[in-house]
C-alpha cells in the first residue's frame, strides 16, 4: 500500500524523442489510477518509470513518500504486469506463480499458502497442476496477473494487461480486475489506449496526447467536463458532436447560432460576450444527449441510420452540420421508411443547454476552463497534427 508523488517528470530517450514532459500527479494510496491516450502518447514510459525500468531524465518520483529516481527496480516494492506477459511453458501454473518467490527464497509453506489464496481470487484453483498450453488465453492472463499479486507490493503497474484477449474475455476479465482491486485494496496503475476500460476501471483517469497530461479527472468529470477538445472527442462512444457556431447576445441571453436557427444557451457561467459581438466557437453535445422530437425542436432530416444493438445512432442535418443522436430502438421503430418518402424523414432535435459544451477554436479549450471559477494548473498545448 502506497501513494505516488511524481513531480515534473520527463523523459528523453537516447534517439532525442521527448516521449513524456512535464507529468504531475499525487497518486492516493490504494487509488485505481488508469492513464489513457492514443498509441504513442507516453503512457508506457510513465508506467516503466515508475518500475524503474527506464530512466527517469528530469523530475522526481516518490513511492511512499521516498525518493525512487534512483532506487533499482527489485527494491521499489511494485509489480507489474505487462500485455505480452510471458509464462515458463515448462512449468505447471502453481509453478509459474510461485517463480518470483522461490527466487526470494521464501519459505516453502508461506509459497503454498500465497499461490493458493492468489489463485483462489483469480479461481484458478482447480489449474494449478496444468501446464500453460492446456490454457485458455483468459486463463493465461489470470495465471500472470497471480504471478504479480502473490507478491503484494505497494502498487500494481498493469500496462494494457488485457489487450491480447478477445472481446468477451476482456469484458469479463474487466471486471474481475475491478473486484481484484478492492480485494488487495492496493494502489493500481493501469495504461490502456481503451476509453471504455478507462472509464470503467478508474477511480481517476490520466487522458494524455504526445508526452502531455490533458486532463486528470475522475470517469464523470472527463465525461461531462473534458477539458479541451482532445479530450472531448477521444473520450466517449460515439463520439461528441462537434458544430462550428457563431455565439451572439440575444435579449441579454448568450446564444448559438447555427445556420438560421438560434439556440439560447443556459450557460453555468459568464462568457463576456458583449452585445453586437459575433464570437466563433465549437458547440460540443453527446448524441446519448440529444432529444428528439420535443415539439419546439428544430426540424432535422435524418440523413442515416445504424442500429447499434439496444440503441440507433440518427445521423441528422442540422442548419449545415452533421449531428448523430442515439436513440432507443424501440424509437427508430417508429420512423417511416426512408425508401418510401421522395422527401427525407425529419425529427426534431433539441440541444439541452445543461449538456452543452463549448469550446473555443483557437485555444481549443472548454469555456468551462476559460471563464470557469476552478483554477486550470495545465499547461495547454495546442497541436493538430
Ligand atoms: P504509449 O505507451 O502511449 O503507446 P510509449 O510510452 O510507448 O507510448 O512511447 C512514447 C514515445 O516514445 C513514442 O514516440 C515512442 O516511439 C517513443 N519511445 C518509446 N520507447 C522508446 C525507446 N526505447 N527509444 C526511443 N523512443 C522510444
Amino acid at each position: 500500500m502506497a501513494g505516488l508523488t511524481l513531480k515534473h517528470i520527463k523523459k528523453i530517450y537516447d534517439n532525442q524523442v521527448v516521449a513524456v514532459e512535464d507529468f504531475c500527479m499525487d497518486i492516493a494510496d490504494k487509488e485505481f489510477i488508469v492513464l489513457v491516450g492514443p498509441s504513442g502518447c507516453g503512457k508506457s514510459t510513465v508506467l516503466r518509470m515508475i518500475a524503474g525500468l527506464e530512466e527517469i531524465t528530469e523530475g522526481e518520483l516518490y513511492i511512499d513518500g521516498q525518493y525512487m529516481n534512483d532506487v533499482e527496480p527489485k527494491d521499489r516494492d511494485i509489480s507489474m504486469v505487462f500485455q505480452n506477459y510471458a509464462l515458463f511453458p515448462h512449468m505447471t501454473v502453481y509453478d509459474n506463480i510461485a517463480f518470483g518467490l522461490k527466487r526470494r527464497k521464501v519459505p516453502k509453506n508461506e509459497i503454498d499458502k500465497k499461490v493458493r489464496e492468489a489463485a483462489e481470487i483469480l479461481q484458478i484453483s482447480e489449474l494449478l497442476q496444468r501446464k500453460p498450453k492446456a490454457l485458455s488465453g483468459g486463463q493465461r492472463q489470470r495465471v500472470a496477473i497471480g504471478r504479480a499479486i502473490v507478491r503484494q507490493p505497494k502498487v500494481y503497474l498493469m500496462d494494457e494487461p488485457l489487450s491480447n484477449l478477445d472481446a468477451k474475455l476482456r469484458n469479463q476479465m474487466r471486471s474481475e480486475l475491478k473486484k481484484l482491486h478492492k480485494q488487495m485494496n492496493t494502489t493500481f496503475i493501469y495504461v490502456t489506449h481503451d476509453q471504455t476500460e478507462a472509464m470503467t476501471l478508474g477511480d481517476r483517469i490520466v487522458v494524455m496526447k504526445k508526452g502531455h497530461i490533458q486532463q486528470i479527472g475522475t470517469p464523470h468529470e472527463v465525461f461531462d467536463h473534458p477539458r479541451n477538445l482532445f479530450v472531448a472527442s477521444f473520450i466517449g462512444t460515439p463520439q461528441m458532436n462537434f458544430i462550428d457556431v457563431m455565439l451572439v447576445l440575444e435579449n441579454g441571453m448568450p446564444t448559438a447560432r447555427i445556420g438560421a436557427w438560434h439556440i439560447p444557451l443556459e450557460l453555468p457561467m459568464d462568457i463576456r460576450l458583449t452585445e453586437g459581438e459575433e464570437r466563433p466557437a465549437v458547440l460540443g453535445i453527446r448524441p446519448e444527449y440529444v432529444e428528439i422530437d420535443e415539439p419546439d425542436g428544430i426540424p432535422a432530416p435524418v440523413t442515416m441510420q445504424e442500429l447499434m444493438g439496444s440503441t440507433v445512432q440518427l445521423h441528422l442535418a442540422l442548419g449545415g452540420a452533421e449531428l448523430i443522436a442515439m436513440v432507443p430502438v424501440a424509437f427508430a421503430d417508429t420512423l417511416p421508411d426512408q425508401e418510401e418518402f421522395d422527401e427525407p424523414v425529419s425529427v426534431r432535435v433539441t440541444l439541452p443547454g445543461n449538456h452543452i459544451q463549448l469550446f473555443d477554436p483557437e485555444s481549443k479549450l472548454n469555456y468551462e476552463v476559460i471563464y470557469g471559477e476552478e483554477p486550470d494548473t495545465l499547461p495547454n498545448v495546442i497541436d493538430d497534427e
